[in-house]
């Protein structure tokens, strides 16, 4: 791989047919893309764009549980790797969770080269928490519950220092442009400036790294940035995706009315405290063997039910956790005090949230998607690690050795492509399509969609939400094809995040069975026929919408 590039990032404005933005554009500040951008860096030109300013609007920067790795002496990457499996629910690949877990502890070492310090013993040793499904003390962790805001300082900073990246805050990818069957570039827009038309940049790869989808619904611990568009603009590109069914919702966010719903961190219930309802009754333990430790779906449902019968729920820290709250959980500790409660004192009331998902862009081991040019990672990305519902702490991971493995691929492609390019001729290596197909959307965020995107997380709550059923599904999917046709091509953040959410419902319509985050109440056992992964992609003529079921 060539040290030094032709390349100058942004250099395309004036020259958009041929000369590349960079080597590589990078769409996602999270940890995925700060990961890739710091691999890539040594040896290529990189553009970061960012939704929001940098190191902000990312999930990753309120992960407050950690980040799983095979370190301690009781552990292997294969005890690490069978927990994974058993919690995905019968459709994870091993495979690939082979990987995951194998490549962990180099990747928890490359954290620290890159001066992520995480928290330890009094020896010096790291300290090791564990959560629910976890069979050994497994879990890093940064200043407590703060891990997600340690990685992202650190991986910012270093980011910041890299002379080979360019990053762009406030800029938002919408469309990805195809020609001859592979991803040369995409379209973009500055927030700031709105209202302006959408830029094309060019690069030989793609790499997404948009994040989760948490936004398209109503209640969810994800920042308001998540929004599935990564999602909607590969479908729209024709690009496989995969097992779009399985939404993790998470059991105790806190529900005191702030949006996005501040999450109670699953580590509380491992510290003892414990679910109970208005009656002050522990309902989990007629649940589950293991009650508010049993699987996070299960959990979840149950919740959803306390709630559907009127009840409200409460996460009771006050006789496992009490006075210890502030210094052992200071993040959870604050956004209490934000909502008016003193978890040492007072139960803190919870329901289930949208929080993580499964599903998302068909990747290899190498975060290939189905299309030349494009990669990626991170949660946009479903490489199969998570099955149909993921164990705690392996989404960080995800991000980090997927990152890295997308990084690799792209070094060595690239350097086989320019392998025979003079220098001076990379920038014409770049098939830009000519004439330059026009951007399909006339702005991002037009005042139009707002009334369309609240009707929008309405549905996808109500009836794609923890318990799901056939009309229900049905209605929404009508719902949303009217909404579709209503925003057009008005808006490129609507039509993204409706076009995600139609096929999620899709895909949930498909999978008539119960497994892991999927729960339908009029299929409620899971059909071991339907064992396998779920592939789809919108058809060829992409003005009918209609998903085709691959599997
Ligand atoms: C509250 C909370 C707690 C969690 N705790 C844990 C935990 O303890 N351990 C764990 O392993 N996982 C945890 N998770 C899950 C984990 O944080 C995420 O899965 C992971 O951080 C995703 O990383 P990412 O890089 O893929 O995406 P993100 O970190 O979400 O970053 C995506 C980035 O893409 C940007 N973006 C999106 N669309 C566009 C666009 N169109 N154009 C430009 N930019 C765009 C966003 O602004 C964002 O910066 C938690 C999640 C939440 C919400």
């Amino acid at each position: 791989m060539p040290t030094d590039t032709q390349f100058r990032p942004n250099s395309q404005t004036t020259d958009f047919g041929k000369r590349p933005a960079a080597d590589v554009i990078i769409v996602g500040g999270g940890i995925a893309g700060l990961v890739a951008a710091l691999r890539l860096s040594t040896s290529c030109q990189v553009l970061l764009l960012n939704k929001g300013g940098f190191g902000e609007g990312a999930s990753s920067l309120w992960a407050q549980g950690g980040i799983s790795a095979a370190i301690g002496d009781d552990d292997s990457p294969e005890l690490h790797a069978a927990d994974t499996i058993r919690a995905a629910a019968g459709t994870a690949d091993p495979e690939i969770i082979g990987i995951l877990t194998s490549r962990a502890p180099d990747c928890i070492a490359s954290l620290q080269e890159w001066g992520v310090d995480f928290d330890t013993e009094d020896d010096g040793s790291p300290a090791l928490g564990r959560e629910a499904a976890h069979s050994r003390n497994r879990i890093l962790h940064i200043g407590g519950d703060s891990t997600g805001r340690g990685l992202m300082e650190t991986l910012c900073a270093a980011v910041r220092k890299q002379p080979t990246i360019t990053i762009r805050d406030h800029c938002v990818a919408e469309e990805l442009i195809v020609h001859h069957n592979r991803i040369v570039g995409l379209y973009c827009r500055n927030l700031k400036t709105a209202d302006t038309p959408a830029e094309a940049l060019f690069a030989p790869a793609v790499i997404l790294a948009t994040g989760g989808i948490g936004g398209l619904f109503e209640v969810t611990t994800n920042p308001s940035e998540c929004t599935g568009e990564g999602l909607g603009m590969a479908a729209r590109a024709g690009i496989l995706l995969a097992d779009l069914e399985f939404v993790q919702f998470h059991p105790t966010a806190m529900h005191v009315g702030i949006t996005p719903a501040p999450l109670a961190t699953e580590a509380l219930r491992g510290e003892g405290a414990t679910l109970i309802n208005d009656r002050g009754e522990r309902f989990m333990v007629k649940v589950h063997e293991n009650a508010e430790l049993a699987p996070r779906d299960i959990v979840a449902r149950a919740v959803w039910r306390e709630i559907h019968a009127g009840r409200q729920v409460f996460l009771d820290c006050r006789t496992a956790i009490g006075a210890n709250f502030e210094s052992r959980f200071p993040t959870v500790y604050q956004l209490c005090r934000n909502a008016g409660i003193d978890p040492a004192r007072m139960p803190i009331p919870v329901a289930p949230a949208a929080h993580y998902h499964m599903g998302g862009i068909a990747t290899d081991r190498n975060g290939r998607t189905s299309m030349q040019g494009l990669w990626a990672c991170g949660e946009v990305a479903s490489t199969g690690i998570h099955g149909a519902n993921r164990l705690a702490s392996n989404s960080l991971l995800e991000g980090v050795v997927f990152g890295a493995a997308a990084a690799d691929d792209i070094c060595r492609h690239l350097a086989k492509r320019y392998e025979n390019a003079d220098r001076s001729d990379r920038g014409s290596s770049i098939l830009a399509p000519h004439p330059l197909p026009a951007s399909r959307f006339r702005c991002y965020d037009a005042k139009i969609s707002t009334l369309t995107l609240a009707r929008l997380r309405q549905l996808m709550s109500a009836n794609v939400g923890v318990v799901r059923q056939q009309e229900s599904l049905m209605a929404t999917l009508h719902e949303l094809d009217g909404l579709i046709a209503q925003i057009g091509d008005k808006s490129a953040m609507a039509a993204n995040m409706l076009l995600a959410a139609r096929l999620i419902t899709e895909a949930a319509l498909q999978r008539c069975e119960s497994r892991g985050g999927h729960f339908r109440e009029d299929y409620p056992t899971p059909n071991p026929t339907m064992r396998h992964r779920s592939f789809m992609r919108l058809n060829d003529d992409i003005a009918k919408r209609s998903p085709q079921v691959i599997a």
